[in-house]
């Protein structure tokens, strides 16, 4: 079975139009490069859009003592020293700048009395630090780099979905897409490639995250030859809304805490004092997600297993001027004024830690011409991110990405692309259309959030972790039937069967690398090992790809130099200590399949 298809041409493409995609995208074409950009929505509607509380980078504009150092030691000690701490040096050494450029390119933050940029204080950063605009950020950061995006002449191909990678000799060559309007097929030649296709949220029930969020990017990658890395860590925001059920897991920004919001249980304790007396409500989110949780466990949460988030004491003309999202979000979804009601909140799934495997200055992945950037790739935040600090990824590795994707084509030729890869991916796509099977994708997309809900919360521990990996791979096993009415013309279910095979696939790699890190460390938290395990904390854990199976395997995380790792030198909490030899990895390996 083969359909026709359009081919188009670029030197770098770019699978994604969030904020690392278009950043990425505008240093290509600054190095000359000719550039496509696909993105799955319409350009401005990428998730990064929806980004409320701001752009961490140490610029000092409101506490004169931050600097890229003090960003770097946050940035280290929220990840538990999982990251990679070059990744982590660069961040925090190169957002200040990436922030002035965005200033010079027309976003208009939100001011200082002085006519600086604004840094308002987040959870786990020791300064004021993130740049803002009221609660809205996201949507100034797409909306200035869409407008030079255009002006510089990307290629931007919209409501495009990319389903396989093609590759040559093991090195990119192009890869195959679908128009979602028309079903119609395309195959894009390309020299190199950036993934920036953000995360996975989708896989959960209770997630803030948008419909984009099904792991492609990811899945395309790791099919292709590239690592995943970090995957057990998944961040679970504190505060997503819990009430009415319509709108379960929609994100209550950070910036309701940064601002001065309290969190309170039933008994209208504010429990937080006793949990971190020090950093109180902005403790990392790992910890306020979890003391939330223990409230609800111990019978003192609110009346849909909550907790209260406070703002009333700020006073309505703050809480209108610094939150006005939050207030329309909630008198609008929840009727609930802000400025008189506390809002009711729960953990929600937020955010990916983990992602491809990549080298910290280029954003290459281990795929020759395969480079990753923003949420889909790993590193920088180990085993939890703090907020604001992926806005500022984005920016930074987004341009690292995109310059590296240019320089590369100068080394090589456009590759050749098998006919047979077409075929092959063809069939896979089209086969819901035409195949005999009964599976619904809907239904299946349903039962694969409700096992990754139930197995792979925020509370994990193996027999739920075991019992959710059964699930998936079953799940992944009825994929293979699913049947879609219709045709290719406009079908969102068409489009759900193809997002669903990405999602079990990182799904898997998830739940697997959650069973063997027998450890709680950041947001993994496993309630059948309470504490860090010192050897594990020397490890990232990789997936990759071994002839259609998830196997894993084991790194050492890389070993700080000695003048960063003098940086921690007074810390409660300094780096894992130089430690040859190297620690026994986890058993089984590799995993089982
Ligand atoms: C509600 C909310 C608030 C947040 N607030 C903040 C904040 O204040 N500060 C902060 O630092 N972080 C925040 N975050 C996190 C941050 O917004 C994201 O991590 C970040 O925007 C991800 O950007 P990205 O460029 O990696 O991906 P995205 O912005 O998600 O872009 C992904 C792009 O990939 C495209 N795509 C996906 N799959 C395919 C495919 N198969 N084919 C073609 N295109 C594809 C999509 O269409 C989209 O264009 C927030 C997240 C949420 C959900």
């Amino acid at each position: 079975m083969t359909a026709s298809y359009e081919t188009r041409e670029h030197d770098v493409l770019i699978i994604g139009a969030g904020g690392a995609g278009l950043r990425a995208s505008l240093e290509a074409l600054a190095q000359g490069a000719s550039v496509g950009v696909v993105c799955k929505s319409l350009l401005g509607k990428a998730h990064t859009v929806m980004a409320e509380g701001g752009i961490a980078a140490a610029m000092a504009n409101v506490d004169t003592a931050d600097n890229w150092k003090t960003h770097f030691r946050d940035t280290m000690r929220g990840g538990k020293f999982l990251n990679n701490w070059r990744m982590a040096q660069l961040h925090a050494q190169e957002s200040p700048d990436r922030v002035r450029e965005l200033e010079q390119w027309g976003a208009l933050f939100d001011r200082t009395e002085t006519g600086d940029i604004l840094q308002r204080a987040f959870g786990g950063h020791t300064f004021k630090r993130l740049c803002h605009v009221g609660d809205r950020t996201g949507l100034e950061m797409i909306r200035t780099l869409q407008d030079r995006g255009v002006q510089q002449g990307i290629d931007v191909y919209m409501e495009c979905t990319v389903t396989r990678l093609l590759t040559d000799n093991g090195r990119v060559a192009g890869a195959f897409a679908y128009w979602r309007e028309t079903g119609r097929l395309i195959v894009f030649k390309a020299k190199s490639i950036v993934i920036a296709t953000g995360g996975i949220g989708k896989a959960w029930r209770v997630t803030s995250n948008s419909w984009e969020y099904t792991g492609d990017g990811m899945a395309l990658a790791y099919e292709a030859g590239a690592e995943l890395m970090d995957m057990e860590f998944v961040q679970f925001h504190p505060t997503g809304m819990v009430w009415p059920p319509g709108v379960r897991g929609i994100l209550v920004t950070e910036a309701v805490r940064g601002e001065g919001g309290y969190l309170t249980n039933r008994e209208g304790t504010r429990f937080m004092l006793e949990v971190d007396p020090k950093k109180k409500e902005l403790s990392s989110r790992d910890v306020v997600a979890r003391a939330i949780y223990k409230e609800v466990q111990a019978g003192r949460g609110t009346e849909h297993g909550g907790a209260y988030l406070d703002v009333r004491h700020l006073g309505a003309d703050k809480i209108k001027k610094k939150l006005p999202s939050m207030y329309e979000q909630f008198l609008r979804l929840a009727d609930v004024d802000i400025t008189k009601e506390a809002m009711e909140i729960a953990p929600t799934i937020h955010y990916a830690m983990g992602g491809l495997r990549v080298d910290a200055e280029t954003g290459a992945t281990t795929v020759p011409g395969l480079y990753a950037a923003g949420e889909a790739a790993a590193g920088l935040h180990g085993a939890n991110r703090l907020g604001g600090n992926s806005l500022s990824d984005l920016l930074v590795f987004g341009r690292r990405a995109g310059e590296a994707s240019a320089a590369y084509l100068r080394e090589i030729e456009l590759g050749t692309i098998d006919e047979r890869q077409i075929a092959d991916e063809q069939q896979l796509l089209l086969l819901p259309l035409v195949g005999g099977g009964k599976e619904n994708p809907y239904l299946l997309q349903q039962e694969l959030q409700q096992a990754m809900q139930d197995g792979a919360g925020l509370a994990r521990e193996e027999k739920s972790l075991k019992a959710c990996l059964d699930r998936v791979l079953e799940l992944r096993q009825r994929s293979a039937r699913i049947h879609v009415p219709g045709t290719r013309k406009y079908n969102p279910g068409w489009h759900t069967a193809r997002d669903l095979r990405f999602m079990l696939t990182i799904a898997e790699a998830i739940v697997r690398a959650a069973i063997e890190r027998r450890e709680s460390r950041g947001a993994h938290w496993r309630l059948d090992y309470l504490e860090k395990d010192p050897a594990l904390g020397r490890l990232n854990f990789i997936a990759y790809n071994d002839g259609g199976r998830v196997k894993l395997k084991t790194r050492p995380v890389p070993e700080m130099p000695p003048e960063l790792a003098r940086l921690f030198a007074d810390s409660a909490s300094p780096p894992p200590a130089s430690q040859p030899p190297a620690p026994k990895p986890p058993t089984p390996q590799p995993v089982r399949t």
